[in-house]
């Protein structure tokens, strides 16, 4: 987690706001708030089309913009930063204020959980015919894409002024560790890493049977210690990569560590598949699944053993060239599976036309299960999707022991997550996997397994 960044009670005055408003009264009023609280370096922002021109002009730590029916162009504030930014862009954004008009003016004294302020009572419907749950929700899909974004319903000065320091009081990455703004990689560095490999690891996460306990399979995880910046996140480092266009040699590198891991299972006689994470262009670079065939052929491992992950870091832009790249592996007996399904761009469309054989239910929904009841019908239709498609699922991010008794319950066989394993070091997965074996002791948590790792 990072550091919190605290922005203390004078410290507004060092900050530099701009407004997102094209009605000048109405620009007028929230510049003149802002200077109430002793705000000077601000801007007005016309609309989502020079905001652009302005970042790249100009330091700018939030952004502040009312949301009205007739003016909600305010909403699309993160993809308009997504595009400027890039792949930095939760590094590099600007906080987001979000205000609308509510009756009878809340006090801002809560905050919601997932580092959304918001005022959350009263629970007027509409904030001038917007409604606040779905402002709020906005908000809460901004803070999981890695903004930092708060509601307000009060144009009130103190309001405004609470708003922005508990906006500076959260954490800049919400859950994910980030390096600060100062401590992203260069390119070079990537270069550097991926040529040599040098810093770079690979990290095995098992996947369990959530009724047995038993590890059914893995994934590998690529890890980065940067010589001076130490531990940089896939988050950061992955799309770094994919623009860089290195993409193979990630794989590559990542490919060779998972077949070392499984001569080694098989030379203990344990057999389970393991996933490589691999995006769209890999997928589809020529002669790919034939490479990899070769490959394993060489390393005398059955190709079964080796699966394919369809990253969603990528569009698929060339859909007829992914389905043939699927079959291509599909066919030689290698496993495919769709990533992050939920989330991003992996669709239904996506699992209704193209030859996965697992579906991987992303973490974000997951998580939500314990609290929402809408999340446990997704995974529930889901689930029951999958199993008409003749599909296995796989549960990722599961962070607790609710959450996986109540994916058992709904059918889902196999997990993935903190409250199950940890991603491991090489040598702790293999001693997990050599334990569980000789273990007539069911694995713990869980209820009692028959057997923990498959013999050959
Ligand atoms: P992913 O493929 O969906 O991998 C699962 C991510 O969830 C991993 O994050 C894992 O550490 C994390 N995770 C597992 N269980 C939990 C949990 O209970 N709670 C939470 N909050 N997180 C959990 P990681 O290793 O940081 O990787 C992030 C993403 O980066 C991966 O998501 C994948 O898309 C990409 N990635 C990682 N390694 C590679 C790689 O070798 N190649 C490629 N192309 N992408 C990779
Ligand atoms: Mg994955
Ligand atoms: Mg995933």
């Amino acid at each position: 987690m990072n550091s919190i960044v605290a922005c203390g009670p004078r410290e507004l005055e060092h900050l530099h706001v701009a407004v997102v408003e094209s009605d000048i009264p109405r620009a007028a009023r929230l510049l003149s708030i802002l200077r109430s609280l002793g705000i000077h370096h601000l801007s007005v922002v016309s609309g989502l089309q020079d905001l652009s021109l302005q970042l790249s002009q100009i330091q700018v730590d939030v952004l502040v913009t009312e949301i009205r029916p007739a003016s909600n162009d305010g909403l699309m504030l993160p993809s308009a930063l997504k595009m400027h930014y890039g792949s930095a862009c939760s590094l590099q954004s600007p906080r987001i204020l979000w205000l609308a008009e509510a009756e009878p003016l809340p006090p801002f004294s809560e905050l919601a959980e997932h580092n959304v302020a918001s005022c959350s009572t009263p629970r007027t419907n509409r904030g001038e015919g917007i409604s606040i749950k779905a402002l709020d929700a906005h908000a809460q899909l901004a803070c999981a894409a890695g903004f930092i974004a708060a509601t307000l319903y009060s144009f009130n000065a103190k309001a405004v002024g609470d708003a922005l320091h508990a906006l500076f009081a959260m954490p800049k990455i919400a859950n994910r560790s980030q390096p600060a703004r100062n401590d992203v990689p260069s390119e070079d560095d990537v270069i550097i890493a991926l040529a040599t490999g040098e810093g770079l690891r690979v990290v095995f996460q098992p996947q369990h049977d959530l009724r047995t306990g038993e590890i059914v399979a893995a994934e590998a995880l690529v890890r980065w210690c940067h010589p001076e910046l130490g531990d940089i996140p896939p988050v950061v480092l992955i799309p770094m990569v994919n623009k860089l266009g290195l993409h193979l040699l990630l794989f590559s590198f990542v490919k060779a560590r998972v077949l070392e891991v499984l001569c080694s299972l098989q030379s203990m006689h344990l057999q389970i598949p393991i996933s490589v994470n691999a995006s769209v262009d890999t997928l589809c670079t020529a002669g790919f699944s034939a490479r990899l065939a070769d490959r394993m052929m060489r390393s005398g491992l059955p190709n079964h053993l080796l699966k394919i992950e369809l990253t969603e870091d990528i569009p698929v832009m060339d859909e007829l060239c992914l389905s043939a790249a699927l079959n291509a592996l599909k066919a030689r007996g290698f496993g495919v599976s769709l990533d992050d399904f939920g989330s991003g761009s992996a669709t239904l469309r996506q699992i209704a036309s193209m030859p996965f054989d697992e579906v991987k239910i992303d973490g974000a929904l997951i998580r939500d299960l314990d609290t929402k009841s809408t999340a446990r019908r997704v995974i529930a239709t889901t689930l029951a999707l999958a199993r008409r498609l003749n599909m296995t699922v796989v549960a990722e991010g599961i962070e607790t022991e609710s959450c996986r008794i109540l994916l058992r319950r709904l059918g889902c066989t196999n997990g993935q997550g903190f409250v199950l394993s940890r991603p491991m070091e090489v040598s702790d997965f293999l001693s997990k996997l050599t334990a569980e074996k000789q273990s007539s002791v069911p694995p713990q948590p869980f209820s009692p397994a028959p057997g923990a790792v498959r013999d050959i």
